[in-house]
């Protein structure tokens, strides 16, 4: 039987337009379908609007602290930032960059149809007034906010998700944040350099819980420094009347704001898709996949977020060249311990692989080395010297385990930390590898000889 297409993508974010363009290098006639503009999450709603706006947020704070650089006759009480001028800007970026994708696909001969897509079944989508037929289908459909069952919402509330606290036109007098995870974090450390008071409430003993505790506690720290205040250990129970109860330390505690960010994490999206009608089976509310991305359907696939293993939009693109080389007899398996993760705050906080905790536990014998960017030149010269660079190396082979970063511009760091581990470097050949001076990276060198207690520029 013939199909309209070889390969249907259902939803056009970095997993699904991604895996589009692959299959149709390929050679493959592709369809894409996407209900509301192609880039997704990530650059209509998430990362690349939050990057855009923190990056105002970075300039207005160095123009606050410019005489701190020997710069003078800035006359700060006339310096202010303009919600809608920050918020034309973010719509400028996602312009440029949803054109861009749409471009991509378009030069690539992808076609793409704006439509929500729902199976009929393992090979048919309805999608509008179409029916489309395709002999494979990858659903990449990604997640949407959690508004958690376990928090009650009584009264009357200006309960924020992400998705609108990135389209604030001014800044809240006071924030209270439910999560202190990525989003929580990178909200707090926004909305309090651009003037508004915050509260974190996090569930955990610390932030940030995919970072090291020692690395995350110095972004912790920091951010206390700048003004924002850190409840951790504390569990969000309800929110009434803009009052956020928690519980902290057997007590019930509460804050009040003017506007609440829940950050509590997400959830994947397969509402309305009728995956069921193709007989594709779920692993809680994900789409269960197996190592090579496939579901229990033969020629259906999931990638991303609607997956549930790893929400991050480098892996969702990552999986989805990974499932195109698969349906057409590929073994490509993502290794999901290999997988960087950036925290865009000051200083910038970026991690790959094991906790110290973590290494400790499964390995025993582990190495740690640590160097700080107090001691790092480059770092100095920015006035920016919170952070340190923490390597975590099996103690009997240097198999590297785990790093974490945190300092000025790490996010553009680990990559080649995930390109080490990656080739299964060692510490050895890490060390080896000349490093340009001066530059932030040289402390990455130096945390693995600290390992062994042979750092240069750190005793
Ligand atoms: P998250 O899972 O990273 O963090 C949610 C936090 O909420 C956790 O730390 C959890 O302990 C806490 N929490 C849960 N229930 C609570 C309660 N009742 N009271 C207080 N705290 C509670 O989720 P997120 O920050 O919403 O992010 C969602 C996803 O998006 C994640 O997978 C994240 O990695 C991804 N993301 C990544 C980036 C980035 O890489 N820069 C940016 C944004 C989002």
């Amino acid at each position: 039987m013939g199909f309209d297409y070889d390969i249907t993508v259902l939803g056009g974010g970095p997993g699904g337009y991604v895996a589009a363009i692959r299959a149709a290098q390929e050679g493959k006639k592709v369809c894409l379908i996407e209900r509301a503009n192609v880039g997704g999450v990530c650059l209509n709603e998430g990362c690349i609007p939050t990057k855009t706006l923190l990056k105002s947020a970075g300039v207005y704070r160095d123009i606050l602290h410019s005489a701190d650089f020997g710069v003078e006759g800035v006359n700060l009480s006339g310096v202010k930032v303009s919600m809608p001028k920050l918020q034309q800007r973010r719509k400028t970026v996602i312009d440029r960059l949803v054109g861009g994708v749409k471009g991509l696909l378009k030069a690539n001969k992808v076609t793409v149809v704006e439509a929500s897509a729902r199976f009929t079944d393992a090979h048919t989508v309805a999608a509008g007034d179409k029916s489309i037929t395709s002999e494979y289908f990858i659903v990449a459909t990604g997640s949407n906010v959690l508004i958690p069952p376990f928090i009650a919402l009584e009264g009357k509330n200006n309960v924020l998700t992400s998705k609108e606290a990135l389209l604030l036109e001014e800044i809240p007098k006071t924030t209270v944040i439910i999560g202190g995870g990525v989003i929580g974090i990178e909200f707090a450390y926004l909305l309090n350099t651009l003037g508004g008071k915050v509260i974190v409430i996090e569930l955990m003993d610390n932030i940030l819980p995919m970072v090291d505790e020692e690395v995350s506690s110095i972004a912790r720290k920091r951010l206390e420094k700048d003004g924002v205040t850190i409840r951790t250990g504390a569990r969000v129970k309800k929110v009434s009347d803009n009052n956020v109860f928690y519980e902290y330390d057997g007590t019930e505690h509460s804050a009040s704001a003017d506007a609440v960010i829940m950050a509590v994490g997400r959830v994947p999206n397969t509402e309305g898709l009728d995956a069921e009608k193709a007989g594709v089976e779920f692993n809680k509310n994900a789409i269960a996949v197996d190592e090579l991305l496939r579901t229990n359907i033969k020629n259906i696939y999931a990638v991303g977020d609607v997956n549930g293993k790893v929400m991050l939009a480098h892996t969702a693109s990552h999986e989805g060249i990974a499932a195109v080389e698969n349906i057409y007899g590929g073994s490509v398996k993502v290794d999901y311990n290999k997988i960087p993760s950036c925290i865009y705050i000051e200083p910038e906080v970026s991690c790959i692989g094991m906790t110290e905790k973590q290494a400790r536990e499964r390995y025993g014998d582990v190495k740690v080395g640590k160097f700080p960017m107090a001691a790092n030149g480059k770092s100095l010269t920015a006035g920016d010297t919170d952070g340190m660079v923490k390597v975590v190396v099996d103690g009997r082979l240097g198999e590297i385990l785990g790093v974490h970063i945190c300092g000025n511009h790490v996010t553009e760091m680990i990559s080649e930390i995930s390109l080490a581990m990656n080739l299964e470097a060692t510490i050895d050949e890490i060390i080896a590898t000349i490093h340009p001076h001066p530059t932030v990276s040289e402390s990455i060198p130096e945390a693995f000889m600290a390992s062994y207690g042979k750092a240069i520029h750190f005793k």
